[in-house]
């Protein structure tokens, strides 16, 4: 299989099977979307989601979030990993939005990661997630499942894997392939035992492929 009849199998089976792809983090606008993100940084969306409606409540805007300081923040923050810097990280996210981009979240990569406790893999969520951006944010789902399959090959760092995916899906496809690699990764080909049994992409994946050929290899042939 070529690399570009993989990754045509690999899309072609989720838009049939998982047509509407979507974050798991709930929010309502641009603003608690990024909140959202900065806070699910090595923690789950799940955890993030039991958190965010307080800090919605107390802090409605960017303004809100804006006035407020550390000890009254952090309180509603503590349950999550880093709560220290996410609390910071916030604060400070806050200001900037008010001061240097009239209160508006900004709808660039260049723009977003200026922002602090914002790198590019969150200005990637909420530029494609927002504004169906053709930005691929690779976290450790993505990277690993691209890597398994095949659809990266060799990518050392995340900014590699990132490069080789948007080269080779469509564009208008981008910001959906990387929900669709994320809740694959999830759930079915997770990190120590992947899935395989049930998962539609053994006919394009490389790992599973390779696993076939060693099982054959390692099987003792019947000498009857
Ligand atoms: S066949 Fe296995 S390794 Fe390949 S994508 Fe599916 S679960 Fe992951």
């Amino acid at each position: 299989m070529t690399k570009k009849e993989r990754y045509h199998f690999v899309l072609d089976y989720f838009q049939t099977h998982v047509p509407a792809a979507e974050t798991e983090l709930i929010y309502d606008n641009p603003y608690q979307l990024l909140v959202a993100v900065i806070l699910s940084a090595q923690c789950t969306d799940k955890r993030v989601n039991i958190t965010t409606p307080a800090i919605f409540a107390s802090f409605p805007t960017v303004y809100d979030l804006a006035k407020t300081d550390f000890d009254t923040l952090f309180p509603y923050i503590k349950s999550i990993s880093y709560p220290n810097n996410k609390t910071r990280h916030l604060i400070n996210m806050a200001h900037m939005v008010v001061n240097e981009f009239n209160g508006e979240i900004p709808m660039t990569v260049d723009e977003l990661v200026k922002l602090p406790g914002v790198g590019r893999k969150t200005a990637n969520v909420i530029t494609s997630v927002v504004d169906a951006q053709p930005n691929m944010a690779v976290d450790t789902h993505v990277f690993r499942v691209s890597a398994r399959i095949g659809l990266t090959v060799n990518a050392k760092t995340p900014l590699a894997a990132e490069k080789q995916l948007i080269t080779y899906i469509p564009k208008e496809l981008v910001h959906i392939a990387h929900h669709w690699l994320i809740l694959h990764g999830r759930y079915v080909c997770v990190a120590r035992n992947p899935k395989c049994e049930i998962c539609g992409l053994r006919p394009a994946c490389k790992y599973y492929q390779a696993m076939l050929r060693k099982n054959k290899s390692n099987s003792i042939p019947y000498a009857g």
